[in-house]
């Protein structure tokens, strides 16, 4: 949740901001990164606004951190040859921009040992 109005993310499953939108289920959108770091990099956020960190969302609502997870490893499967990981940057200090939680799948062809 943010002080100053809805979340570009909130914006994006609103249909305000166009976005590359590879998935769209109750709870949760998928786009493609507009700034992508890997070959694949995906962003998987929850349509709700009340947490803006991982551990907001864990603590307020387990399950769907856990269907965010599941939601994230199959688009890897889909989209790459299942590897994968998955960030959350939490905090602004850990370079978190957008306060809407959110993680990024980032898969196909990573350098071993890279952080991105
Ligand atoms: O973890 P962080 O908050 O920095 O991630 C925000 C991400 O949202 C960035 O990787 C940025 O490129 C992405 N973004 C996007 N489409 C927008 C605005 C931001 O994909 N319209």
């Amino acid at each position: 949740m943010t002080t100053d109005g809805p979340s570009i993310f909130t914006r994006i499953i609103g249909g305000e901001i166009p976005a590359d939108v590879v998935l769209d289920t109750e709870r949760l959108i998928a786009f493609r990164d507009i700034a992508p770091q890997a070959p694949v990099h995906l962003l998987v956020v929850p349509k709700t606004d009340a947490y803006a960190t991982v551990a907001e969302l864990a603590a307020g609502d387990p399950a769907l951190l856990a269907e965010l997870v599941a939601t994230a490893s199959a688009l890897a499967a889909e989209h790459a040859d299942g590897d994968y990981r998955l960030v959350f940057n939490s905090g602004p200090a850990a370079g978190q921009t957008v306060f809407h939680v959110h993680a990024h799948v980032l898969a196909g062809g990573l350098e071993e040992g890279t952080l991105a």
